[in-house]
């Protein structure tokens, strides 16, 4: 794991890329600190009937280009840098992708596990309720994160509703169909990691098909990756999860894995592969790796083991700013996670829409969408990475940041 905090990564790589672009000097001490940062206490009866006292964050990190957008984590280990870091990324990552979104994140320190269904109601309720204040579909629109899910957002959306007096469907997204959700986006990231990966292939004259591909991690991200992957011709030739690495050089069945994963919870056992230590699945000999589990996970300690030529980004920052160096210098082309993981926050940009018209799309015309805005990204993120001749997280950052600095050229600052 890395020792660089996430804090330190998101402001290494936003000034090398201001650098480098020479970015409007006001504007990057603008963007070099949130908007907002919310800290709030949330009391909670408990099963007990005690009272305990729940820390909780929403950050606000910038909304030149709209309302702020960004998940909401209920885990342990969350922490105010931590939140501000990930609420930074969302930032860039709306603008590569050129939706009318800022960015955004929330926290709280909980273990979910150990909470009953009431008390997490409560817990979600009860902190919806203390930043109500500074949510709503034109402010602030959260979505699930690590810990949380479709109920977590319906509890969030009847919430706000509640005080308002009507359905607001558009404050949160990733909600149930039921409720207004949109088609697609359990898969979105998934889906979208598959398409960046196929286009990235493409433009550099290489195809998906037949390529033998790794992936870290076998949750939403990862499962739905590979099932994507595999779907395009690629071979998953190894998987790992928290409980080992599985490996078959003939390619795993991806659909089977699912549903063992289904059952069982974990990958671990599965009949039709060999067990690998987890921690071998970035030095395979492959020609794709995909990271879909956690931050911090390729460093400078196991860099240059790696033999694959393509790295995409399923997981948000798992990277280090130094193993990003090394990897350049060897010419691996590493897809940042502001591009190839925005499939969600892109299908979460249609849902609200969709709440917006009151008006539900099918799913081919999701993923038809979604296809088109993530072909089209990443070829502008390798152009811009060509003209500037720097490595591809810097290309999406130029590019991101240039589409904020229009906007801030063209509003310009109040008062
Ligand atoms: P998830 O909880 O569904 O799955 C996480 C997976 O990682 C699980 O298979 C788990 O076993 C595995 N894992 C945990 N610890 C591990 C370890 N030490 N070694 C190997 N594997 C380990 O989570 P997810 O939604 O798939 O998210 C994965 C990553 O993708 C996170 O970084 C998340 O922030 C990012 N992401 C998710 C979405 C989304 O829409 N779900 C969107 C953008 C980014």
């Amino acid at each position: 794991m890395s020792t660089i905090s996430p804090k330190e990564m998101y402001l290494k790589q936003l000034e090398r890329a201001a650098k480098i672009m020479q970015l409007d000097e006001d504007l990057l001490e603008i963007l070099k600190q949130p908007k907002r940062v919310v800290r709030v206490s949330i009391p909670v009866k408990m099963d007990n009937g005690k009272i305990k006292v729940f820390t909780g964050y929403r950050c606000q990190y910038n909304d030149f280009r709209g309302p702020f957008k960004g998940g909401i984590r209920f885990h342990p280990g969350v922490t105010e840098d931590e939140v501000v870091a990930l609420a930074a990324w969302m930032t860039w990552k709306c603008a590569v992708i050129d939706i009318p979104f800022g960015g955004g994140k929330g926290g709280v320190i909980c273990d979910p596990r150990e909470l009953s269904e009431g008390e997490l109601q409560r817990l979600t309720r009860r902190f919806t309720y203390t930043i109500m204040p500074i949510l709503g579909p034109s402010i602030d629109i959260p979505a699930p994160d690590v810990f949380t899910g479709e109920k977590t957002m319906a509890w969030i959306m009847d919430t706000y509703s509640a005080f308002k007096g009507y359905s607001e469907p558009g404050v949160v997204t990733g909600k149930a169909r039921s409720i207004g959700g949109s088609k697609g986006r359990r898969e979105a990231t998934g889906r979208g990691v598959s398409i960046v990966a196929d286009e990235t292939a493409k433009y550099f004259g290489e195809k998906i098909e037949g390529m033998r591909v790794a992936i870290q991690g076998f949750g939403n991200v990862g499962s739905h990756a590979a099932l994507f992957i595999s779907k395009l011709g690629g071979k998953i030739v190894a998987v790992s999860d928290v409980s080992g690495g599985l490996y078959n050089k003939d390619g795993i069945d991806v659909k089977a894995l699912m549903d063992y994963v289904k059952k069982n919870k974990v990958i671990n056992g599965f009949p039709w592969a060999k067990e690998i230590d987890g921690d071998k699945i970035f030095e395979l000999d492959v020609d794709m790796l995909i990271p879909a589990a956690l931050e911090g996970v390729i460093t400078l300690d196991n860099v240059d083991r790696i033999k694959a030529r393509y790295i995409i980004e399923g997981a948000n920052g798992p990277t280090t700013p130094e193993a990003d160096e090394v990897l350049f210098k060897k010419g691996i082309h590493v897809v940042p996670d502001i591009l190839a993981n925005s499939g969600g926050v892109l299908v979460s940009y249609f849902e609200w829409v969709q709440s917006k018209l009151g008006f539900w799309w099918e799913e081919e015309e999701v993923n038809d969408r979604l296809e088109r805005k993530l072909r089209n990204a990443t070829r502008e993120v390798i152009n811009m990475a060509h003209e500037y001749d720097v490595d591809l997280r810097t290309g999406a950052m130029i590019l991101a940041l240039r589409r904020i600095e229009e906007v801030y050229k063209e509003r310009e600052l109040f008062p």
